[in-house]
Parts: C-alpha cells; structure tokens; sequence
C-alpha cells in the first residue's frame, strides 16, 4: 500500500500542503496515489537528523555497514513482484528490463559490502617515524580515507531502480560512511517510497543511527535546490540531464562552502566505424547499431547518439543496410510523455539547420508515448563547423557524420566535448591506419570500447562511468562501479599519533589484516614502533 509520505529518517511525515501525482506511461494516465511534497521544515529535519546520525554511522566498523548493506539487498527483494509492478507501472518498462535492475541493484549493494568486508579501499598508507634520519628526523604520517558528512542523491528517470533510490550513488555514499538523504524522482515516487522502506527497516534491523537515510517527494525544484543549498550537506550525486546538472553544480558553487555536485549528465557516445571493419560483416554490423540505437527506446546515457565513418564503397553499402534495419525498427515506449514531446520537437527541429538529413527511419508508425527511430546524415566538414549538432537527443535517434579522408575524421574526432564513452569497430589493420584518431577520441572519454556498442556498464572494479565535462561535472571520477566510493571521501592525515587514537586500518597491529602502503610498499605486516 503505497503512503505517499517522505521519510525522515525513521519517520513518516507528511506535514506539506502540495502533493502531485505519477503517471503511468501504460495507462496513459494519472495513478491514483497522492505523494506529499515535503516541507522546508522536513528537509530541515531530514538534514538536522542526517547531521546527528553521521557522528555514529561513521563510527561504524566496515563489517557493520557491510551487515547493512546486505540488508538492504534482502529487504528490496523481499518487497517480491510489489516492487517490479510499481516500477513498471510508472517507468513503462517491460518487466524483464525492471527484474534485470533490480538484480543490478542488490549486486552493487552486495558488491560494496564485499568492498567493506575486505577493508583495502581506505588506501590506508603508513611512513613510519625514522627519528634517526638525518639532517632531520621523519615524523610518523598515516593517511586514510574517511566520509565527508551528509550526501544528497538526486536519481534519473531512466533507471528506477539502479540508478535511483538504493542505486549506485547511495550505495556508494552509505559505504564510504555518510548518510544519505535522496530526492525522489517525481516519475517514479512510489518506487523509490517502496525501495526507501526496504532501506529503513534494513538500518533498524541492522542497529544504524535513525537519520542515515531519508527520501525526500518533490514536484518541482525548490526541495532539490535547497538541499544543495542547506550548509549542512557536504557532497551531491545527481544524474540526469546537461541542464539540471550543471544548474545543480552551479548552484553549489554559489554557496558560503562550495561542495562538490558529482553529475553524471548525457552523453552522445561516438561510435565509430572503420572500413575493414565495416566490409567484414556489413549486415551485421548495421542489425547491431540499429538495435543499440533503439534499446530501452534510446532512453540510456550509453545510447549510441553519434556514428562516424570514412565515405567509401563499405560506408555505402553500411548505410543501405543500416537504413533497412532501422525501417523495421518497432517504436518502443518513453518513459513520459514530456520525454517524448522533447523527443518529438528535436527530431524535427534537428532537421531545420540545412545541414543535415534524414538517412533512415522507422516505418513502423508510433503509437502511444512511444518514439520514433531516425538516424541523420552529416558531412564532416559540416559538422567540424558545427560540433552543436553532437547534443544529446534522448530517444532512438542518432547520427551518421560521414568522413572525407582520414584528416577530416581526426578533425570530426577533436570536436567532440567530453563523452562517457567512444566505440571503435575495427580489424587490427583499421587500428594501425587510424590509431591517430582513436587516440584523439580517447582524449575526450570514460570508457573506450572496442568491437562493441556503448549500451551495458558492467559493475566492477574497473568500469569508468564518467568522463569529461560535459559528460560528468568531474570526469575524474566514476558513478558506476566500486572506484564511486571515491567521490563521497576525503583523505585525512594523522602525524605522530597515539596508537589508541587511531582507526583500526591506520593501528600499528593492523587489526583488521588489510593491504597497507608502508613507505610505498604493499603489505599487511605490522607495524613496530
Ligand atoms: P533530469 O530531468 O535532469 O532530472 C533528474 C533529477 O534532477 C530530477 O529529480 C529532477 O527534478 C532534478 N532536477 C533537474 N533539474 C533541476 C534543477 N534545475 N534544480 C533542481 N532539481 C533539478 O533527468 P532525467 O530525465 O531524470 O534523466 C534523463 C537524462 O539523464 C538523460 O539526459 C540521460 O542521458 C541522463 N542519464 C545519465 C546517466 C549517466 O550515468 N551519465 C544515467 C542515466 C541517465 P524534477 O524531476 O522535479 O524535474
């Protein structure tokens, strides 16, 4: 039964006079639950009882958060076949998309735990006193990583489960030892108020301070403003949209403290297809790109918005079959219909410039809320004079930037802003004639993949999801993965401290057995002092 109510900390608060409600991109109208828009005396709340919780949550052994963590992993699950209804009934998604990241979702939660248990990923680093160095002796330096206070987390409509309320940013955020106060996303409230009570009765069946997590409704921007303003909140995790995510940095910039805004924002993700490559397998290669171009209805950050490929007799036939493949393209739901108007009124405008044209589209006409395939056709040189035309449209849209010779595709690859990632189809001998401008591309990404589509992030210990401006507000660092601990942490040094004052990683008995850095060198041995 959904309440419509915030979370604050442990309790349930509805004081607000503004509630909205969702829409249901299946029905094609409003769902019946009211959601409360909080207060500014709620936000007030949910921060002031977020303060007191981080001075016991971060006191809390990795084990224990660890212990939490998977609790929140169990108790999502434990919600069954409620949770993948709601989220299907509010996101349109097929069920099989939301089972997926759902399964997504735990296995981070699971995965950090992981993380926690083994206890490396403090880097906790020792240069041990040499008080007979001379000229002058060496003090005893150690230096960890620690949390940085209260994290608001702002999710995306596009992924209900993984990349919103117990998605990576909050799981990351929870690890690293910070509470976490997250804006609902007003297309899928009742999922995130349904993953949000898997997440309190997780920190109260695990022992964690009332406080290190609340989940804020909002209909407009003011609740998310003001909590990127309120001086208590030391970092922010958003991803979405360019424009609410450079707003939201912006706007923390404008703050007494100015605190970091971790945005990972759109992306067009440049593909680019090399001739040997392409004369391999032309069929196949078209079936693959049109299919990527219309996964989810183009409705992901990784979906491929850009194709850049050399003019020639392999371009041409690539273009005929990629033009066939995507006439039979089905027109598959969006999420909202805004997201659809947007989608609508940029295929068409698109086109206005003089400069580009339709290379292929869908012949199959959409019906209700869903999005029409198109892929666009420029010259190089034309889109050289203007790299604008790389703007992410959010839908099943692409285009093909058609190179003249091998200067004029090093030139296309320079103009690209900051991406989450670059495909490069190519044979070993593609790599060798063109390496110039992959290395150009590279210079501009998180991730570079070779021989595959951009749709799929893998979780692990590798995966860079984040790139340049304006791919990410910091491009050195990832939202996806474990390495997204490292945006909610600040490294803190202790010169010649007592032992008993320590943190257990930093002891001179290594209590806790993890890899140290002592004078530069891996080891669990302990100290002697
Ligand atoms: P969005 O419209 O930017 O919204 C994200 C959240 O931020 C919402 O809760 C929204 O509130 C809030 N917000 C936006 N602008 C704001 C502002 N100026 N002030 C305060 N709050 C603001 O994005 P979306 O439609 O949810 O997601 C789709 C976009 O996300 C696409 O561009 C996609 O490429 C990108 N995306 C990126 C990644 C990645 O990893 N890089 C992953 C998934 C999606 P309201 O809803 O109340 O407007």
């Amino acid at each position: 039964m959904i309440h419509g109510k915030n979370n604050i900390g442990f309790s349930l608060s509805a004081k607000g006079d503004v509630s909205f409600q969702t829409f249901s991109p299946i029905t094609l109208e409003q769902l019946p639950e009211k959601f409360v828009q909080a207060t500014t005396d709620e936000l007030e709340e949910a921060v002031q009882k977020a303060v007191s919780a981080y001075s016991v949550y971060k006191k809390k052994s990795g084990k224990e958060r660890a212990a939490f963590l998977r609790a929140i992993a169990d108790e999502i699950e434990a919600i069954g076949s409620e949770l993948i209804e709601r989220a299907c009934a509010e996101s349109g998604l097929p069920e099989g998309r939301i089972t997926g990241e759902r399964g997504r979702t735990t296995n981070q939660l699971r995965m950090f735990a992981k993380v926690l248990e083994d206890g490396d990923w403090v880097e906790a680093s020792i240069d041990p006193a040499m008080p007979d160095r001379k000229p002058l002796p060496r003090t005893d330096i150690r230096k960890m990583l620690q949390p940085v206070g209260p994290v608001v987390v702002f999710t995306a409509s596009n992924f209900p489960l993984a990349f919103s309320t117990a998605g990576g940013d909050t799981a990351s955020a929870l690890a690293a030892g910070n509470p976490v106060i997250v804006k609902s996303h007003p297309y899928h409230p009742g999922t995130n108020e349904l993953v949000s009570g898997a997440i309190i009765k997780a920190a109260q069946k695990t022992g964690m301070p009332d406080g290190v997590f609340s989940s804020l409704n909002a209909a407009d921007f003011t609740i998310g403003q003001a909590l990127v303003l309120h001086p208590k909140v030391k970092s922010v995790a958003f991803t979405g949209s360019f424009n609410g995510g450079k707003s939201l940095y912006d706007l923390a910039q404008t703050r007494k403290e100015p605190i970091p805004v971790f945005a990972e924002m759109g992306s067009v993700n440049p593909v680019l297809l090399l001739p040997g490559k392409i004369k391999e397998n032309t069929a196949g290669l078209a079936a693959t790109i049109a299919s990527s171009i219309n996964l989810g209805a183009g409705q992901f950050c990784t979906n491929p918005g850009v194709l850049v490929a050399l003019k020639g007799e392999e371009t041409e036939a690539f273009k005929s079959e990629l033009t066939a493949n995507v006439a039979k393209l089905m027109p598959e739901k969006m999420l909202h219909q805004n997201i659809i108007s947007n989608y609508e009124q940029k295929t068409k405008s698109f086109f206005e410039n003089g400069l580009v044209s339709k290379l292929a589209e869908s012949e199959n006409e959409p019906v209700q809320l869903t999005g029409k395939p198109v892929v666009a056709i420029v010259k190089g040189s034309d889109f050289v004079q203007h790299p604008d035309l790389a703007e992410e449209i959010f839908g099943p849209f692409s285009l093909l930037i058609e190179c003249d010779g091998k200067a004029e595709l090093e030139a296309v690859m320079a103009a690209f802003d900051g991406q989450l990632t670059a495909s490069v189809y190519c044979t070993a001998a593609d790599v060798e004639a063109y390496s110039s401008a992959i290395e150009i591309v590279q210079e501009v990404v998180g991730r570079l993949i070779f021989n595959g589509v951009p749709t799929g992030v893998e979780v692990g210990y590798s995966m860079q999801h984040g790139g340049p401006f304006p791919a990410s507000t910091d491009g050195r660092f990832t939202s996806v993965g474990v390495d997204a601990i490292k945006r909610f942490v600040r490294p803190v040094a202790f010169q010649d401290a007592p032992d008993a004052y320590l943190p257990d990683e930093l002891k001179d008995a290594n209590p806790l057995g993890i890899w140290r850095r002592v004078d530069g060198k891996l080891t669990k041995d302990v100290i002697n002092r």
